[in-house]
């Protein structure tokens, strides 16, 4: 049996019974805050247990490694909505420790999708298309690397106003424990942090 029918009785249940009351907010987020992270199962309620947020508080975007691959697509479109439309001033990159994308490795993987029935001729097809799946699945070597490089690309975004913070950690994903990679504390107009 697959997940849809537990899932669709327990909704009915929590609807009914107004468990979702306590859930209550708005769509701005109550910290000014938004947050990239990774899809990683083990982070779905640790991260905003260590972060210390609640429902609310935050815009939380999520995907594998917690990267932006490309400064047009939506996750940057996201965290500029975010900014643009939905008050927020600061920005958390927050990869983890033992990520999955950590080493993604193209030829291995065009091994699995070989072995799951997709032919090998459309796999030809999409490279003489010019697709670059070979860099489209290759993760990263090294986390806090892979956190810079994000953050920098978010910072130097064409469209990204330079009074918003952009910061980056990493986030152990056992202990929940921080390490700060990337200060992007934006001084105010007084000289302060
Ligand atoms: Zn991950």
């Amino acid at each position: 049996m697959s997940e849809l029918s537990s899932i669709l009785s327990h909704n009915e249940q929590f609807v009914e019974t107004g468990e979702y009351a306590k859930y209550f907010t708005d769509k701005f987020p109550g910290r000014g805050l938004a947050i990239l992270s990774c899809m990683d199962t083990r982070m779905v309620e640790l991260l905003p247990a260590a972060l210390g947020l609640k429902n609310g508080d935050v815009k939380l975007i999520k995907n594998a490694g917690a990267v932006v691959t490309h400064p047009w697509g939506s996750v940057m479109r996201s965290l500029l909505v975010s900014v643009f439309e939905l008050k927020v001033k600061e920005i958390m990159v927050i990869a983890h420790h033992d990520c999955g994308m950590r080493g993604l490795n193209a030829e291995q993987f065009l091994e699995k999708t070989h072995e799951k029935g997709i032919p090998d001729d459309r796999i030809e097809t999409l490279r003489n298309a010019g697709i670059d799946l070979d860099g489209w699945l290759t993760g990263f070597d090294n986390v806090e690397d892979s956190v810079r490089h994000t953050v920098g690309l978010i910072r130097r975004h064409p469209l990204m106003p330079a009074n918003v913070a952009v910061h980056g950690l990493v986030i152990h994903p056992t202990t929940g424990k921080l390490n700060l990679i990337v200060d992007g504390t934006v001084p105010d107009s007084d000289g302060h942090e």
